[in-house]
């Protein structure tokens, strides 16, 4: 636990609240017992002893339990409360995907057994693969990377070795829109490709101008456009079709950034918007806990050829439980029910944007899709920023929505409520969204100073990040 640049709380029982377990240690407790030796005695080499004492906590057994249940109350999730984070797709993970993931039939498997015994494993993760080619229109998928910005890798490299089977060693070049998720250039870069970047226009869209300028000036250098549809900003492409044309007609490929697939499910494909290559974030369209970074899985699918093209990026099959969740997910939904993902995932979306433009800056109006983006406050007068708007809303009880991305606003705050949301958890969002405005009006030092109800103040970011204090041994050299 981080606790230098921290102002420290206490809970109400004047607990202090991010104590390490190293801290309620006491020399000679102990909270285990061990099995008798039956192996008798074993001398170990001398070498291989280690030259001073463990540093281990000894604690009791109910200290234990208590440290670990109280760290874990603190936990912030899904199943708690309201997590509008944008471009994450905070959904909700439905039960029966746990237990299905949790069978033994399945979770006991190794990736080594014999075929034979793993058909119905097999079977599932062809079942899957048809589901995803029917809901995107590409023809087949690789489950192989384990998150989605390693699906960008994979699919890049696809791309990247279709280009060379081709002998076209000079495509080296991704267009990326400056509106991109962050992982979009990263990935590019890694694959060995460079990128050049399209500019957005007024209205947040690819800017057709600057794409026309760029297709002629890179020519047959062109690899593949990278294109986030909805884009980051929430706004559909409306010219998918320009763009398509302008990409294909240089040799180059199109690469759909599919993690925000939530809100085209049921309503659009990629395959039929002329994208030749995507990933899709299983963990987050289709529903797997992944506020703690992991686990996940970032399929990626291609049309008709391409597949021969696919790298080896990971040993086996990818992430199974996800695969798993992902199917029991569909399965759940069903056909008719996956239609209105997309569709409710918009409307709760404006519904918000909506209720709230009249106090927070909306730079881009219009309908959105799935997640839209404030600039900060409308009356930036009290100084009060979207970092303090965002802390102020944890002491209401609400994850904070995603702040300063995309980077083309000063003040960005970005959410995304999902599908899943009653109309009474959005309108509770708006009012406390309403109440915060006011504060900032009226009493902007409150919200300035906020959080005031966490077990941990206000973070002090620049020392944070300057001195980040990770291990117990140097915090207690430092006190
Ligand atoms: C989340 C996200 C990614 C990265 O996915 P990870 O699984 O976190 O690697 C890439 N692109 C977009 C648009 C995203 O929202």
């Amino acid at each position: 636990m981080l606790t230098i640049g921290v102002s420290k709380s206490k809970d109400m029982n004047n607990r202090l609240y991010g104590n390490l377990i190293f801290e309620l240690s006491k020399e000679g407790r102990k909270g285990y017992s061990l099995p008798r030796n039956n192996f008798g005695d074993y001398e170990i080499p001398v070498s291989m002893q280690r030259q001073e004492e463990a540093q281990l906590p000894e604690c009791d057994e109910l200290t234990v339990v208590r440290h670990y249940t109280n760290l874990s109350n603190n936990n912030f999730g899904v199943d708690t409360g309201f997590y509008p984070l944008g471009s994450c797709t905070m959904k909700y993970n439905p039960k029966i995907n746990e237990e299905m993931a949790a069978l033994p039939q399945f979770q006991n498997l190794h990736p080594l057994q014999p075929r034979e015994t793993v058909k119905g494993a097999c079977a599932l993760t062809v079942l899957l693969e048809k589901a995803l080619c029917a809901l995107t229109g590409l023809a087949h998928f690789t489950f192989k990377p384990y998150a989605g910005a390693h699906g960008e890798l994979t699919g890049l490299m696809t791309i990247d070795n279709y280009h060379r089977s081709h002998g076209d060693l000079q495509r080296k070049k991704v267009i990326v829109p400056d509106s991109a998720h962050g992982t979009n250039p990263a990935s590019a870069a890694v694959c060995g490709l460079e990128i050049i970047e399209v500019k957005s226009t007024q209205d947040g869209l690819v800017d057709l101008d600057d794409l026309e300028r760029l297709v002629n000036q890179e020519g047959n250098s062109i690899a593949a456009m990278m294109m986030t549809n909805p884009n980051t900003l929430g706004l559909f492409e409306k010219q998918i079709p320009q763009i398509e044309r302008l990409i294909h007609e240089a040799g180059g490929l199109m690469y759909y950034d599919g993690a925000n697939l939530n809100p085209m499910l049921g309503a659009c494909r990629p395959g039929d918007m002329g994208f030749d290559v995507m990933h899709i974030n299983l963990h987050k369209t289709f529903s797997t806990p992944h506020g703690g970074g992991g686990p996940g899985s970032g399929p990626v699918g291609v049309r008709e050829g391409l597949e021969a093209f696919f790298p080896e990026v990971s040993p086996y099959n990818g992430n199974y439980s996800v695969m798993m969740r992902a199917y029991a997910y569909i399965l759940s939904l069903g056909r008719e029910n996956v239609k209105l993902v997309g569709p409710l995932a918009t409307l709760n979306a404006n519904y918000i944007k909506e209720s709230l433009k009249d106090v927070y800056e909306l730079p881009i109006d219009g309908l959105c899709c799935h997640e839209f983006v404030f600039d900060g406050l409308k009356d930036k007068s009290s100084g009060v920023t979207t970092m303090d708007v965002a802390k102020r809303l944890l002491d209401y009880g609400y994850h904070a929505p995603t702040i300063y991305f995309p980077l083309l606003f000063h003040e960005s705050l970005m959410v995304e409520p999902t599908e899943n949301e009653s109309k009474e958890t959005l309108d509770g969002f708006i009012q406390v969204m309403r109440q915060i405005a006011d504060e900032a009006k009226n009493d902007p030092d409150l919200v300035k100073s906020a959080p005031h109800t966490t077990p941990i103040g206000r973070v002090d970011d620049v020392l944070a990040a300057k001195h980040p204090v990770t291990t117990y041994k140097q915090m207690k050299n430092e006190q």
